[in-house]
C-alpha cells in the first residue's frame, strides 16, 4: 500500500466494488480496494462470482455478450484509469469502534475514514465430484437462472432445493426448459405458501421429493446429461436426464468479520438504511450482493456500488 490512511477503502473487487471504486476514484478520493481471495478455495478469486461464469449476456451495453472474466477486467481497468489502488488479499479484521477505523491486512494495517462493504456472497454448491468443471468448463450447472437459463431453451432441467429461490428460478426456468423438476431432500418445503402454490400450479414444473444429488453425469464436450441421485427415504438410486442443473440451496453473504460490530439480518446480510448504502455504524457502507439477498445482479451490484460511492463522498465532506 502506498499510504497509511485513505479517505476511502473498498472491500470486494466485484461490480459493486469496481464501480465503487471508479466513482470514488473519478471523485478524488484516491480509494483502494482490497480484492478478497487468497484463501486457497478455487472459487474464492478476485472479481467476484462472475469470475466463474462463462457469457454475460444481461449487462446492458454489451449487446453480443461478454465474458463473465473479461467484464471484470474492463470493470477494473476502468477504476484504475482514475487512479484506484489495488491490495490483494483479504481483510482479516476491522476495528469499528472509532473513526478512522482501522484495518488489518495480509500485508499489515491502515486507517480508513470510511468503508465500503462489497464482499459479495457466494451461492452455496452440493461439493460433489467435478462440480466446478461442470460450473466453469464442461457447462451444464449454474446457480443463477436469471443469468443462465435462456441457454436452456428447450432442455429439461433440474431445480436442488427446497426455498423460495427454488421454486422462484423453476417458475423463471419454466419460460425456456420444455421441464423443470424441483429436487428437493424432503417432503416438505421451506418455501413460502404463496411461492409453492404457484410452483405446484406450472404444469411444466414436476417435483423429485425426498431425493438428493449424489453425481453429475456427462463431461467434457457434453456438458452436464444428468445426475444420479438416491431417494433418501427407500435407499433407491437412478439416473435423471436433464440438459441443466440449476442449484437453489441459499447463499452466504461474506460478512463473517462483522458480525457484533455492523448490524446484519438474520442470514448474514448487512443491513442497509432508508434506500441509502448507510449501515449501523456511520462511515461503513454496502453494496452489492453483501446486502441485496433478492436482486443479485451484477448490474443492481454495480448501481449500488455506484450508490456507497456517492453515499461516502457525502458523508466525508460534511
Ligand atoms: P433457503 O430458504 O435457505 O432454502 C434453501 C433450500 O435448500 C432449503 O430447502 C434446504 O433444504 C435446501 N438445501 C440447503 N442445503 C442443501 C444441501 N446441501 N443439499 C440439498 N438441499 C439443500 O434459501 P433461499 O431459498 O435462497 O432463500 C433465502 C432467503 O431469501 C429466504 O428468506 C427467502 O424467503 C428469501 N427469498 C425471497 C424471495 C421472494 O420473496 N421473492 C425469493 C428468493 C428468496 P431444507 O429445507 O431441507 O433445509
Amino acid at each position: 500500500m502506498k499510504k497509511q490512511e485513505y479517505k476511502v477503502v473498498i472491500l470486494g473487487s466485484g461490480p459493486a466494488g469496481l464501480t465503487a471504486a471508479l466513482y470514488a476514484s473519478r471523485a478524488n478520493l484516491e480509494p483502494l480496494v482490497v480484492e478478497g481471495g487468497g484463501t486457497g478455495d478455487p472459487t474464492d478469486v478476485p472479481g467476484g462470482q462472475l469470475m466463474l461464469t462463462t457469457e454475460v449476456d444481461n449487462y446492458p451495453g454489451f449487446p453480443e455478450g461478454i465474458l463473465g472474466p473479461e467484464l471484470m477486467e474492463r470493470m477494473r481497468k476502468q477504476a484504475t484509469r482514475f487512479g484506484t489502488e489495488f491490495a490483494v488479499g483479504a481483510v482479516r479484521e476491522v476495528e469499528l469502534s472509532s473513526r478512522p477505523f482501522t484495518l488489518t491486512l495480509e500485508e499489515g494495517s491502515i486507517k480508513a475514514q470510511t468503508i465500503i462493504v462489497a464482499t459479495g456472497a457466494q451461492a452455496r454448491w452440493l461439493g460433489l465430484p467435478e462440480e466446478l468443471d461442470f460450473r466453469t468448463k464442461h457447462g451444464g450447472v449454474s446457480a443463477c437462472a436469471t443469468c443462465d437459463g435462456f441457454f436452456y431453451k428447450g432442455k429439461d432441467v433440474l431445480v436442488v432445493g427446497g426455498g423460495d429461490t427454488a421454486m422462484e428460478e423453476a417458475t423463471f426456468l419454466t419460460k425456456f426448459a420444455s421441464k423443470v423438476t424441483i429436487v428437493h431432500r424432503r417432503e416438505e418445503f421451506r418455501a413460502s405458501k404463496i411461492m409453492l402454490e404457484k410452483a405446484r400450479r406450472n404444469d411444466k414444473i414436476q417435483w423429485l421429493t425426498d431425493t438428493v444429488l449424489e453425481k453429475y453425469l456427462g463431461g467434457a464436450g457434453k456438458g452436464v446429461t444428468g445426475a444420479a441421485t438416491r431417494n433418501l427415504k427407500t435407499g433407491a438410486t437412478r439416473e435423471v436426464a436433464a440438459g441443466g442443473i440449476f442449484m437453489a440451496i441459499g447463499h452466504e453473504p461474506n460478512t463473517a468479520i462483522f458480525r457484533g460490530k455492523v448490524e446484519l439480518d438474520p442470514n448474514g446480510y448487512m443491513l442497509t438504511k432508508d434506500g441509502t448504502t448507510a449501515t449501523s455504524v456511520p462511515g461503513v457502507f454496502a453494496a452489492g450482493d453483501v446486502q441485496d439477498h433478492r436482486y443479485r445482479q451484477a448490474v443492481t451490484a454495480a448501481g449500488s456500488g455506484c450508490m456507497a460511492a456517492i453515499d461516502a463522498e457525502r458523508f466525508l465532506s460534511h
